[in-house]
């Protein structure tokens, strides 16, 4: 059968809602899931950390790094809080300016599909896309629900089906072959917010352990909970950190960020002089770590044997740790995608691709990531709202 609509989506996750909700009418959003939004669902432990309040252009990843500005500016934090707070969903800052449900992520999937029927748009679930193509002035899909095949004419086609981040739940980086069809510039998607490994397993003794660190990769630094993990390293800082890093690189550790390491331990030499080094670097680190640390740095004796020079050797190792991954848990855990359809070939304002009229990619498969912390949820809302405001306006 056919159906002739003026807006297809391709994806119901945030983007793709945010989108139909003002893309004004002829919507069909279509996803090849049982549900929509379920990254949503799942997202932030169950409560969906839905944006940052400190959110700005400078919390996103992209080789264009002006490209979000528009969209950021044009619906921000505080219009999407504005709507959460007019669907009477209770929230929280958590810390960092997270903001969370206090009851269930479940009530912004209910506010998107509440926005949805408001404007009429149409949701179809388990549907299989076919083949695309474009006639110049509609696009041509073919959709295949229920084993039945129905071919879909639209005049904007937009593109919302995220990144390759957990397979599992439905991933596919259909997005990067429908730019690729389309003869888009794709910049190579990679996983982002995602642990790192070793290869082997040197941090085994210490799995589980946490302690706040400074994790350094390229340019940037993160000061927040590092975690050892069986297979390597994990926990907000170096998540942050991880999409900052390129196969090869080295990360930087500073186990102890927060004041001057040096003038504490000449402090404690001074005062208590007869304590066991290790019990003295107990007070600032995590004993399991210390333990782990104390045949590689030698760590023994009483910190009153310990020479100037000692203890600053000592403190080189504690705040300049060097490590270089072997790579990363992938995207079988990664929390995005980074990378993605080239900003270069779409329009800031609107997310539409300059090279064919009506097509639009928005949410994680553009080349706009977020850290972690509620920005990528954001960026799904601002880009999903540019896309839906231009197609109503069209
Ligand atoms: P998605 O929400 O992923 O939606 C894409 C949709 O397209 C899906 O419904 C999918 O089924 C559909 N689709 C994919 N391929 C096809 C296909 N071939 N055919 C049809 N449909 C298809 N970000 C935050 O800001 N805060 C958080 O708390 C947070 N927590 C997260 C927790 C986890 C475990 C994960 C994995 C991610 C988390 N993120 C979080 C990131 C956030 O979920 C994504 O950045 C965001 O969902 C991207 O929105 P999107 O609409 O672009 O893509």
């Amino acid at each position: 059968s056919e159906m002739n609509v003026n807006t297809l989506i391709i994806g119901a996750g945030a983007a793709g809602m945010m989108c139909a909700a003002h893309a004004g009418p002829g919507t069909l959003v279509v996803d090849h899931a049982k549900a929509a939004g379920e990254k949503i669902r799942i997202s932030g432990g169950g409560r969906c950390n839905f944006t940052n309040l400190h959110a700005s252009p400078a919390n996103f990843i992209s080789q264009n790094p002006h490209f979000c500005k528009s969209a950021l500016k044009r619906y921000s934090q505080w219009d999407f809080m504005a709507l959460v707070d007019q669907h009477n969903i209770p929230w929280h800052e958590k810390t960092l300016g997270q903001l969370f449900c206090d009851t269930s992520a479940k009530d912004i999937i209910a506010m998107l599909r509440a926005e949805m029927d408001k404007v009429g748009a149409q949701l179809w679930l388990q549907s299989d896309v076919g083949k695309i193509d474009h006639d110049g002035s509609s696009f041509q899909v073919q959709l295949t629900r229920d084993g039945r095949e129905t071919d879909i004419q639209a005049r904007n086609l937009v593109v919302a089906c995220g990144g390759k981040s957990i397979p599992k739940m439905g991933a596919t980086g259909l997005g990067y072959q429908i730019a690729a069809r389309f003869d888009l510039p794709v910049v190579a998607p990679r996983a982002g917010l995602v642990p790192l490994t070793f290869g082997d397993d040197r941090f085994k003794p210490l799995a589980g352990t946490a302690t706040p660190a400074r994790v350094s990769a390229g340019t940037a630094s993160f000061d927040e909970a590092i975690l050892f993990t069986h297979r390597g390293l994990s926990g907000p800082a170096v998540l942050q950190a991880s999409s900052y890093w390129q196969e090869g690189d080295s990360i930087t550790l500073n186990l102890t960020p927060q004041g001057s390491l040096l003038s504490f331990l000449q402090d404690q030499r001074r005062s208590q002089g007869r304590k066991a080094l290790t019990t003295v670097l107990g007070n600032v680190l995590p004993g399991r770590l210390v333990d782990f640390l104390r045949t590689d740095l030698a760590l023994t004796g009483n910190i009153a044997d310990q020479s100037d020079a000692q203890l600053g050797t000592l403190c080189e190792s504690l705040q300049n740790w060097t490590l270089t991954p072997g790579g990363s848990e992938g995207y079988r855990t990664a929390e995005v995608t980074l990378g993605g359809v080239d900003t270069d070939a779409l329009s800031s304002k609107t997310m539409g691709a300059k090279s064919v009229d009506g097509l639009y990619f928005i949410g994680e498969c553009v080349d706009v990531t977020g850290w972690l912390g509620g920005y990528n949820f954001q960026w799904a809302w601002s880009s999903g709202w540019a896309a839906g405001r231009d197609i109503a306006q069209r």
